[in-house]
């Protein structure tokens, strides 16, 4: 009989719906708790890397997000007066037969993998979430908030980095800010943005950009961390376009295109890591409640992703869901994580130290780890 015939997941973003996916595809009845009341139609755009597109793949959504997303191989690096200083071939990390990078709106992502997820037959239960949780030797007793209670072979707490799955376990990690902070503009794609170009320097630390279809284009800004939460959308544009000024090139035809104050958002950069074992009993952490790192690298979604299908792997090949299967799971994830975090952390860190550190030799590092299979 196999370990896992039932199994919660709490929280459906992208590690959530990719675990509904490969458990309920393997014929696990799957139960997917979400805590928004229904799906999200705004948001901005996601850099999705070739390891994660590998993921996309095996989940049998790579059709639906090529068609919805946008795809480059090549990264340019550019002054802040708009000069194209250096142009490469990017890294394929997700084999040579996918692109090396896909822009996408985030909100069309997350219907591709949640409509994926229904379609495995996950149930998904928008609005909900869980109270409590009680692993024993052979399942987990779980109470959810509208009071109905149930009992699971396994529980998935992929409910991001302020997990409430974390919290009921009783396991405590802090969360802590980088020192930076990031503006993302969602809008029209001029002509002149066909891949992400990045500027270092200038007003901000980093100015960048990302197409996410033929039409539109997430852009971002990255500067000291402060509290922006009293400004108005209004006052939250003036204040990207005036930071926005100072960058020219294809940035000149995004400012021009920055008129929405609707489309504008402001987030600091937060870490965490989550020492093994990712479990406790027979409730495991995924994605953003195990790990967190600053989107320095891009690799956060492709992380979540990642966990997701390597604990599929583990967990449903396991005669038996005991401590050594969590370990094996845990062990395939924890370097490859860690060295992901650290070195995101870190590339943020030598530019708010002022720091001329070695980006090449980090990346290539990252790249060369995401490159294997997880
Ligand atoms: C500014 C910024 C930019 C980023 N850019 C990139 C990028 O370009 N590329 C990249 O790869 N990564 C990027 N990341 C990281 C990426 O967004 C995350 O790593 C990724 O979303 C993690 O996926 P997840 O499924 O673990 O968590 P989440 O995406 O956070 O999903 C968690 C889900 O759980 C739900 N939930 C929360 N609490 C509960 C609860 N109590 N009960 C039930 N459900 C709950 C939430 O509503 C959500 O749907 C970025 C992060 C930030 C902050």
């Amino acid at each position: 009989m196999p370990s896992v015939q039932n199994v919660l997941i709490v929280g459906g973003g992208a590690a959530g719906c990719a675990a509904a996916i490969l458990f309920a595809r393997d014929g696990a009845t799957v139960e997917l708790a979400e805590i928004k009341p229904e799906e999200s139609a705004l948001g901005s755009g996601i850099t999705v890397q070739g390891n994660a597109l590998r993921v996309l793949r095996q989940l049998g959504v790579w059709d639906e997000v090529q068609a919805a997303g946008y795809a480059f191989s090549t990264l340019g690096l550019r002054a802040p007066d708009g000069t194209l200083l250096v142009e490469m071939d990017d890294v394929r990390t997700g084999g040579p037969d996918l692109p090396a990078t896909l822009g996408m709106y985030r909100p069309a992502l997350a219907r591709i993998l949640t409509q994926a997820a229904v379609a495995a037959g996950a149930k998904l239960r928008y609005a909900t979430t869980v109270r409590s949780l009680r692993s024993d030797g052979s399942g987990v007793d779980v109470t959810f908030s509208d009071g109905a209670t149930s009992r699971y072979d396994l529980v998935i707490g992929a409910d991001g980095v302020r997990s409430q799955v974390r919290s009921l376990l009783g396991i405590e990690l802090e969360t802590r800010p980088t020192g930076m902070g990031i503006w993302r503009v969602f809008t029209s794609r001029p002509a002149s943005v066909t891949r992400t170009d990045l500027y270092y320097r200038g007003a901000c630390y980093i100015a960048g950009y990302c197409p996410t279809a033929d039409d539109s284009l997430y852009a971002y800004l990255v500067e000291d961390a402060q509290d922006r939460s009293g400004l108005s959308p209004q006052e939250q544009l003036a204040v990207m376009r005036e930071l926005a000024a100072h960058y020219h090139g294809p940035w000149d035809d995004i400012r021009a295109v920055m008129t929405d104050p609707g489309r504008i958002n402001y987030t600091r950069f937060e870490t965490h890591l989550l020492d093994p074992p990712w479990n406790r009993g027979r409730v495991v952490l995924i994605g953003d409640a195990a790990h967190t790192c600053p989107p320095t690298i891009a690799q956060g979604a492709a992380m979540a992703l990642e966990d997701a299908a390597v604990l599929a792997d583990v967990l449903l090949a396991a005669d038996d869901l005991d401590q050594a299967a969590f370990d094996t799971f845990t062990a395939r994830r924890y370097e490859r994580v860690r060295t992901v975090v650290t070195e995101s952390v870190q590339l943020g860190q030598w530019m708010l130290d002022g720091v001329e550190g070695n980006v090449p030799a980090l990346m290539g590092k990252v790249m060369g780890l995401v490159s294997q299979p997880a």
